[in-house]
């Protein structure tokens, strides 16, 4: 089965999520939910999606799957998924281990096992040794930065109002973590992640006022994310568990900070560091290692189902991370919306969602 058309589409959809929009970057509030998705179709009739990593850097991901990696990849024999892969990642080797370029071939590494699956017939998490088992998965409420105290324990009142049971933070201060808290009781688990903000000294420090909150993990307070000797000391001055992995490339990083004992759990992102190849890898290293495994998968597309079909079919058991918001459109219908807290793992072959073109159409930038 060969290439014959790889398309992508930058993505930016309107979003609420029961508070005023969060500040970004240069003064701005961030009021779409960004992504990119990619289209890849063969000479056997076969469509499939995938998703890259996009946020602020989306034009830059587009740019490189439409002008090297589509180039690239169109005309090539497709069915041996890893070893196509392992060509195109050694061919743009000089554009970076990590970033733009490898966010693409992230989108591309997906839509190829979309392809797979549906070529024989089997989800994706069939193909991956899943006994099926898991047809749903329970996911944990991820909010966007809420700033006030007041918006924290709103919204976590909204989010047990629609049945979550575990909900993890975009904060910065020790007055919101408390606010969170307490509007959830001491029974769901509470997770903080500052999005790399701290210097060792602060972190060390904020950890110590956090303790009395009972975080079930304390996510990337340090910059930069790939000080792994910084995170490693951290993790010995507090019983805080440390997350940490969303911005780890390629599959040695994930072994450079397991080896550097850096994490308590890791957090490999599909759309991020190779597509389900890689971080299928990093997920079988890190359980291997006894090291908790958590993909990482605040998206809405084909990046969030990737993760369920490989949550689905892990030996550890964890929660699906869903990014707290409810979109004006959904590129991927019901399949991506969660009911009671929790995910359906799609049974249909490959990803096993059917993408609405329409809704893809509306929301394309550019
Ligand atoms: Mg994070």
């Amino acid at each position: 089965m060969k290439i014959t058309g790889i398309e992508a589409f930058h993505l930016a959809i309107p979003f609420d999520h029961g508070a005023p929009k969060p500040s970004q970057g240069a003064g701005g509030m961030r009021t779409t939910m960004d992504s990119v998705y990619i289209r890849v179709d063969t000479d056997a009739g076969l469509t499939g999606w995938g998703e890259c990593f996009g946020f602020a850097c989306c034009p830059v991901t587009h740019f490189a799957i439409q002008r090297v990696i589509a180039p690239m990849a169109i005309g090539r024999d497709c069915d041996d998924i890893g070893a196509l892969m392992f060509d195109l990642h050694r061919r743009v080797q000089s554009g970076g281990r990590n970033g733009p370029m490898i966010f693409a071939l992230s989108g591309l590494d997906i839509a190829l096992w979309d392809i797979a699956g549906k070529a024989c017939g089997k989800p994706i998490h069939t193909m991956l040794g899943s006994n099926g088992a898991r047809k749903s998965i329970p996911a944990y409420a991820s909010l966007l930065r809420l700033d006030t105290p007041q918006n924290v324990r709103k919204v976590c009142g909204d989010v047990l109002a629609r049945g979550y049971r575990a909900v993890k933070l975009h904060e910065r201060t020790l007055e919101a973590v408390a606010a969170a808290r307490e509007a959830l009781g001491d029974d769901i688990p509470l997770m903080l992640d500052t999005n790399c903000t701290w210097d060792l000294n602060m972190s060390v420090s904020m950890a110590r006022d956090l303790t009395p909150y009972n975080l079930a993990w304390l996510e990337e307070p340090l910059f930069p994310p790939d000080d792994y000797k910084a995170l490693a000391h951290l993790r010995t001055t507090t019983r805080i568990p440390i997350a940490a992995g969303e911005n780890l490339g390629n599959l040695l990083d994930v072994e450079r900070i397991l080896d550097a004992q850096a994490v308590d759990v890791v957090q490999p992102d599909p759309i991020k560091m190779g597509g389900i190849t890689e971080c299928w890898k990093a997920l079988q290293m890190a359980q291997a290692r006894g090291v908790q495994a958590e993909p990482h998968s605040p998206w809405y597309g084909p990046g969030l189902i990737a993760a369920l079909h490989m949550i689905s079919a892990m030996e550890q058991t964890c929660l699906a991370e869903y990014y707290y918001a409810d979109l004006e459109g959904w590129p991927l219908g019901e399949a991506s919306i969660p009911r009671n807290g929790a995910l359906s793992v799609p049974q249909g072959p490959g990803l096993g969602v059917e993408v609405h073109e329409d809704v893809i159409a509306k929301y394309r930038v550019g």
